[in-house]
């Protein structure tokens, strides 16, 4: 499966990092980014890290994170 993170949504919460810091890092303005990509817009999630990546998606407050 693929994360899409949709960063003009993001309110820097900081949620899905503390969730999945193998999986989201932020930008200097708390914004979300993938931590082995920053500049990417969608990443392939491997098995391993689809649970917490599918808690952060649930529980991102504002719908910045999306699982396809
Ligand atoms: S949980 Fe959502 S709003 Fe919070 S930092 Fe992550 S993407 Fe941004």
């Amino acid at each position: 499966m693929y994360c899409k993170i949709i960063p003009e949504n993001c309110i820097a919460c900081g949620r899905c990092q503390i969730i999945a810091p193998e999986t989201f890092d932020c930008d200097a303005d708390g914004i979300v980014c993938f931590r082995l990509d920053t500049a990417a817009e969608r990443e392939n999630i491997c098995p391993a890290l689809l649970e917490k990546v599918g808690q952060a998606v649930r529980r991102c407050p504002a719908g910045a994170l999306l699982l396809e």
